[in-house]
This record gives structure tokens, C-alpha cells and sequence, in this order.
């Protein structure tokens, strides 16, 4: 699974295209190692709140769905663990008959914009560490500090009024 592209549109909202490598295997049913080794990572994801067609639970709509699906939440999870924020909402969605197949988009509410930057990234890095088993090599504790600090710069970075933030941009260009 591939982040393509990242879009910032409003101010909360963020479309991530995302492409399968195998645009046939793009499910949790070719791949079920990965939702078992994610919860077991992050646990807490199995309190998330899913709207699905069957309405099943998210951790047994996770036996079966599309793994973008999966990640929509994982980036949902790191953004909470690090800030708290309202209730922060996401959607996977795809159309095949328009794009090439494994392709999907995916749509996530952000109140930090560096923190979601950061999110995207390591979920995306987890989830393709998981596809290949290699759970050592994913360092929860390490990544939500990496977060943290990001989440901060992140912060800083909103007080200052647009104006500021232009001079800035002006100076340093001298
Ligand atoms: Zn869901």
C-alpha cells in the first residue's frame, strides 16, 4: 500500500489517493496478519466507532475489508494518542469504474496539520511493515514521541497570525 498523494482542502480535512501494488489483493481476506498483528499493537483501535454495511464491530469488519480501510483508522488512532481533539472522522472510498482498480481514496478530519503529515506517514510505514511481518520492526513508543515533537511544531506554527507567517517566509528568503 502506497501513499500517491496528499490533499489539503479547508481547514480539517485531508484526501489521501492510495494504490495497492497488487491491485487484486487489496483486502484484509488476502492479508488477515495484518489487522491481527495491528491490534495487537494498537489495541485501542478496537474501541473505534465504524459505520459499515454489515454494522459489525470495527474489529470484525477488520476479518474483511479493504486495508486502505484500515489505515484510514490507523492515521484516526496515532492523531488521538498524541492530541486530544474531538471525535476525528474518516472515510474510505473507491470507484473502479472510473479509476484503475487498487486504487482508493481516503478522507481524514486533522486538527494539527503537521501532526496528521506525520500520522499519514507512519501508518503508512506500519501497515507495509506488517504486510511483511516484520512487527519488530515497528516501535510504537518511538513513533508517537516523533509525533509528539511534530504535533508541537504543529502548534506553534497555528498561533502565528498568516501575516506573521508571511514575513517569516519573506525574511528568510533575504
Ligand atoms: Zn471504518
Amino acid at each position: 500500500m502506497k501513499v500517491v498523494e496528499i490533499l489539503f482542502y479547508d481547514s480539517n480535512h485531508v484526501k489521501l489517493v492510495v494504490e495497492m501494488p497488487d491491485p487484486n489483493c487489496y483486502s484484509t481476506k488476502h492479508a488477515p496478519h495484518i489487522p491481527k498483528l495491528l491490534f495487537k499493537l494498537f489495541p485501542h483501535l478496537a474501541r473505534h466507532r465504524c459505520e459499515n454495511e454489515n454494522g459489525y464491530s470495527f474489529r470484525r469488519e477488520c476479518q474483511a475489508t479493504e486495508i486502505p480501510h484500515l489505515f484510514e483508522h490507523l492515521i484516526i488512532e496515532l492523531q488521538g494518542q498524541v492530541q486530544r481533539s474531538g471525535t476525528l472522522k474518516g472515510e474510505t472510498q473507491w470507484n473502479w469504474r472510473v479509476d484503475p482498480k487498487g486504487r482508493f481514496h481516503v478522507y481524514v478530519e486533522y486538527e494539527n496539520e503537521m501532526l496528521v503529515l506525520g500520522a499519514i506517514r507512519a501508518a503508512e510505514r506500519i501497515i507495509q511493515a506488517l504486510d511483511r511481518r516484520e512487527v519488530d520492526a515497528v516501535n510504537v513508543d518511538e513513533e508517537i514521541r516523533h509525533l509528539e515533537e511534530l504535533a508541537k511544531i504543529g502548534t506553534s506554527f497555528k498561533s502565528k497570525t498568516p501575516a506573521k507567517v508571511m514575513e517569516l517566509a519573506h525574511s528568510r528568503a533575504n
